[in-house]
């Protein structure tokens, strides 16, 4: 009897390990593959609701009338936002007037619109790099800038943020296991503009993945989180940090083991720190021993572009990380 439970113990640590094993192997080897961008698969991203205009322009790859968008005649400093993910699209400091009915800009901002080749076999289109939406088309060799690029996008396919209103925006940084899966949930948020993962808290200026896996950079696996505060506020956010990993764990996060996935605020100023601190000794008086540290906000290293919105890229789920209700 005593040696078949054993037996059964050792399959199911051996399956454990198996598992931890496949993990850590995706991990490691995502640097070297090609993460294929899930162009117009929008089951694993949350979006914006659209109305059936923005559904046929957006979605269907439709096209608005010439000279009716918000955005052909419209000269104010900003930035243009996919309307369907929020993700950065264009600045105001590229658009030009092409006469043509609809906003054009000669650049984009990098890596964040994709070019294919339209279905009429003719034009070239533009999609949000980031959730597939449909822009519009680019048209090169007309002379009409010095950069001879014309990016001809539909307004309706744009939301824009004044450089005034940009201004207030605040940033918040939430180190919680693998950045992958709090990235996942924190950009999901209401009220966030934008995140990206990166490292924070060691001691190597600009490290990459595996200096921070592999040397003791003193570096965490970091989120930035920008917000606007007329739309949420930190103590939010980080209510909602302390609730999609577990900060009972110490130097580990699920399966993931190191010091790079321990759970630690990074405050930029002294309220986000007495948040912190507030929601730190709520949790402690429901009873959780609370591993999380904190420590100011000294310097945030973006992480390579395979590691941003990996979920979304990917189409996967993430492994270490689910919402548990903590307050
Ligand atoms: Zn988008």
């Amino acid at each position: 009897m005593w040696h078949k439970t054993i037996g059964v113990r050792w399959l199911f640590a051996f399956l454990i390990g198996i598992s931890v094993i496949a993990i850590v192997r995706e991990r490691i080897s995502a640097g070297s593959e090609e993460i294929k961008i899930a162009g117009g698969d929008s089951s694993a991203m949350t979006f914006k609701e659209l109305t059936p205009e923005e559904e046929r322009v957006i979605v269907n790859k439709g096209t608005e009338r010439p000279f009716t968008g918000k955005y052909y005649e419209f000269n104010e400093d900003g930035t243009y936002t996919c309307k369907r993910c929020g993700t950065a699209l264009y600045r105001s400091s590229d658009k030009f007037d092409a006469g043509c009915g609809w906003p054009s800009f000669d650049d984009e901002i990098p890596g964040a619109v994709k070019r294919s080749r339209d279905a009429d076999g003719m034009r070239t289109e533009i999609t949000c790099a980031h959730c597939g939406a449909h822009l519009g088309h680019v048209f090169e060799g007309e002379e009409l800038t010095d950069k001879n690029i014309r990016h001809c996008v539909n307004s309706i396919s744009l939301d824009f943020i004044s450089s005034e209103s940009a201004d207030t925006l605040q940033r918040a940084y939430f180190a919680g296991g693998c950045f992958w899966g709090t990235e996942h949930y924190l950009k999901e948020a209401p009220g966030v503009v934008s995140t990206s993962v990166g490292y924070m808290g060691g001691n190597k200026t600009n490290p990459t993945y595996k200096e921070v896996c592999y040397e003791n950079t003193g570096h965490a696996e970091t989120v930035e989180v920008v917000f606007d505060p007329r739309k949420t506020d930190y103590e939010t956010l980080a209510r909602l940090f302390f609730e999609i990993h577990d900060p009972t764990q110490v130097d580990r996060q699920g399966p993931d083991s190191g010091d790079q996935y321990r759970s630690e605020v990074f405050y930029t100023d002294q309220n986000q720190k007495m948040v912190a601190e507030k929601l730190i000794n709520i949790l402690k008086k429901h009873g959780y021993e609370i591993a999380t540290k904190l420590a100011p906000a000294n310097g945030f290293w973006q992480a390579e572009e395979y590691h941003q919105d990996y979920y979304e890229k990917t189409g996967k789920q993430p492994y270490c990380h689910v919402y548990q209700k903590r307050f």
